[in-house]
C-alpha cells in the first residue's frame, strides 16, 4: 500500500517548501520511514500569510449560502474518498482501520453541520429608548485564523477549526502535525477540489514552535486555535494575549469516571473499557481515573482487567486489530515510567505496563488498581492505554477527587439514581459530562474544557462564535 509524500498548500497551489527541506514520516507500527512532509521556510509562511490576507477579502464577500454549498460538496468528496484516505491515516497514526474510517465519517458530519451553521450567524435588533433610533448588531468573520492541530486525530482536529472558520467567512492557515501529515492534507484537498478560492485555506508544516512564534504575533492573523498539551497551550495563549489575538484552547485532560454503587456493571464495564483503549488512550477525553464505590470496586477492577487482557493489539491495517501502537516513540518510555512510578508507590498492576514486541511503538493495555495520590499518574495526563481504578466510600469523596486536578475537560459517570446523576451534573468541574452512555464529541454539542483544560468550544452552536466579531450599529432617523 503506498503512502504519499505531503506538500504545502499555499494560495491554491500544492508545492514543496522553499529550499526543498523535508521531515521524515514514520509508521508507528514499524518505526520505519514511509514518506516525507515539506518543512516550511520563513518565505513559505510569508506567502501563506499574504494568501490568507487576500483570501479573507474574497471569502468574507461570498454569501453564507454559497459558502455552505461549497462545504457540503467538500463533505461529499470526503465520503467518496474515505476508503483511500483511511489506510493513509492508519499508516501514519497507527489507529485501527475501522477507527480511521469512523474519524473520516465523523469529519464529513462536522463539515455538514458547520455548513448548516454558516447562514445562522444572526445579529440582534435591540429595542431602543427613542422611536426614531434603530439599534442592531451584525456578526462578521474575525479575520485570518492560525490553527495548530495535533497527531492523535489528524483529520478531526483540523476539521473542527477549519469548518468553524470557513462557515464564519474567515480564511485560515492550518499548521497540521508533522508526525501525521498526509491525512490532514487529504482533508484540505477535498476543499481545494470542491473549489474553495485560492488563499482562503493554507496548509503548512515545520517546527511547531517556530511557526507559532511567527504566525501568532503577525498582524495579518486575528484569531488562534490550538489543540495540544496544557503547557504548550499556556505559552501560546500568553503569546496570543500579548498581541491581543482571540484564542480557543483545547488542552489536556485527566478524565474521572465515577461508578456509583448502584451502577449497572454489565453496561458500564464493556462500554467504558473499550472506550479507554480507543486510539490507544491518546485522546484528550480518554477516561483515566476510574473512581468506583467500595461495594463494586473489586468486581469492577476484575472485569475491567479481563477486558484489557483481551484487547487485540496490532498493526492498524490488520482487520482483527482493536488497538494500534502509540503514535510516537517518545510516549513509550514516558508511559513505562508512569507505570513504574505508580507501582513503586504501592499501586497494584493487574495487567500490562510494558512495551509490546521489538518493532514499532506498541504498549500493553494497562490497569493499575489502588493507586496512591503520591503517584505521578494521579497528576499527569498519561495520554496512553492506562486505566487507574481507585475506590471511594461517599459521593462527596468521589466528587472531591474528580475535581481535585487543575484539568476539567471530560468526565463520565454510571449510576441508576437520578439524584446522584443530577448532583454530578451540578458539581463535576468538567466541560463535558456523560452519564450512563458515551455521548460527547458530536458536532452539534459543545466540545471544550474548563480550568487548565482550556477555554472555548469546538462544537455546538457556540463554536462558530469564536470566529465571529459582533459589531453594534445605531442609527437615528
Ligand atoms: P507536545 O506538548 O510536545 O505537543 C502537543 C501538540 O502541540 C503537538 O501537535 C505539537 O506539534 C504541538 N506543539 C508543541 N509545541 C508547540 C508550539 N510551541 N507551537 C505550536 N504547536 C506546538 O506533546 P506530545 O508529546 O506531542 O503529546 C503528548 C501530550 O500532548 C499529551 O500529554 C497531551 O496532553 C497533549 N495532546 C493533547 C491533545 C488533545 O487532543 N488535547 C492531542 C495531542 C496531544
Amino acid at each position: 500500500m503506498s503512502y504519499p509524500n505531503t506538500q504545502l498548500y499555499i494560495d491554491g497551489i500544492w508545492r514543496e517548501a522553499t529550499g526543498g527541506r523535508v521531515i521524515p514520516v514514520l509508521n508507528p507500527a514499524t518505526g520505519r520511514e514511509i514518506g516525507t512532509v515539506a518543512h516550511a521556510a520563513r518565505e513559505d509562511l510569508d506567502a501563506a500569510l499574504a494568501a490568507a490576507e487576500r483570501g479573507f477579502q474574497i471569502w468574507k464577500a461570498v454569501p453564507a449560502y454559497e459558502r455552505a454549498k461549497l462545504m457540503r460538496a467538500a463533505a461529499a468528496l470526503l465520503r467518496e474518498r474515505a476508503d483511500t484516505i483511511a489506510p493513509i491515516l492508519v499508516m501514519e497514526n497507527g489507529k485501527p482501520l475501522a477507527q480511521a474510517k469512523m474519524e473520516i465519517a465523523g469529519a464529513a458530519d462536522v463539515i455538514e453541520w458547520f455548513a448548516g451553521e454558516a447562514p445562522r450567524t444572526y445579529g440582534q435588533v435591540i429595542p431602543s429608548r427613542a422611536t426614531d433610533v434603530l439599534q442592531f448588531t451584525v456578526k462578521g468573520p474575525v479575520g485570518p485564523v492560525a490553527a495548530f492541530t495535533p497527531w492523535n486525530f489528524p483529520i478531526n482536529q483540523v476539521v473542527r477549526k477549519l469548518c468553524a472558520a470557513l462557515a464564519a467567512g474567515c480564511s485560515i492557515i492550518v499548521k497540521a502535525p508533522e508526525e501525521t501529515p498526509a491525512s490532514p492534507a487529504a482533508l484540505i484537498a477535498v476543499f481545494a477540489d470542491a473549489g474553495l478560492p485560492a488563499g482562503v485555506m493554507n496548509l503548512v508544516y515545520g517546527i511547531p514552535a517556530e511557526i507559532s512564534e511567527y504566525l501568532i504575533p503577525h498582524p495579518v492573523i486575528r484569531k488562534i486555535s490550538f489543540t495540544g498539551s496544557t503547557p504548550v497551550g499556556k505559552q501560546l495563549a500568553a503569546l496570543a494575549g500579548l498581541h491581543m489575538k482571540r484564542a480557543t484552547m483545547e488542552l489536556g485532560g485527566h478524565a474521572p469516571v465515577i461508578v456509583a454503587g448502584d451502577a449497572d456493571l454489565d453496561l458500564a464495564v464493556p462500554q467504558i473499557g473499550m472506550h479507554k483503549f480507543r486510539n490507544a488512550g491518546q485522546v484528550c477525553v480518554s477516561p483515566t481515573r476510574f473512581l468506583v464505590q467500595e461495594s463494586l470496586h473489586e468486581d469492577f477492577a476484575a472485569r475491567f482487567t479481563a477486558i484489557a487482557k483481551k484487547v487485540k493489539v496490532g498493526d492498524g491495517l490488520d482487520p482483527e486489530t482493536e488497538m494500534g501502537p502509540l503514535s510516537n516513540a517518545r510516549r513509550v518510555p514516558a508511559l513505562e515510567a508512569l507505570v513504574q512510578d505508580a507501582v513503586d508507590q504501592g499501586a497494584r498492576l493487574t495487567t500490562g505496563g510494558r512495551r509490546l514486541g521489538n518493532e514499532g511503538y506498541f504498549f500493553e493495555p494497562t490497569v493499575l488498581v489502588d493507586v496512591p495520590l503520591s503517584a505521578r499518574i494521579m497528576h499527569e495526563e498519561p495520554f496512553g492505554p492506562i486505566a487507574v481504578i481507585n475506590r471511594f466510600t461517599t459521593l462527596d469523596e468521589a466528587i472531591a477527587e474528580a475535581n481535585r486536578l487543575p484539568f476539567g475537560l471530560a468526565a463520565y459517570a454510571y449510576t441508576s439514581d437520578t439524584a446522584t446523576a443530577t448532583r454530578l451534573g451540578h458539581e463535576i468541574e468538567a466541560g463535558m459530562l456523560t452519564i450512563n452512555h458515551l455521548g460527547i464529541a458530536l458536532p452539534e454539542v459543545p466540545f471544550g474544557g474548563m480550568k487548565d483544560s482550556g477555554h472555548g468550544t469546538e462544537g455546538g452552536s457556540e463554536a462558530i462564535e469564536a470566529y465571529l466579531e459582533t459589531r453594534f450599529v445605531t442609527r437615528k432617523g
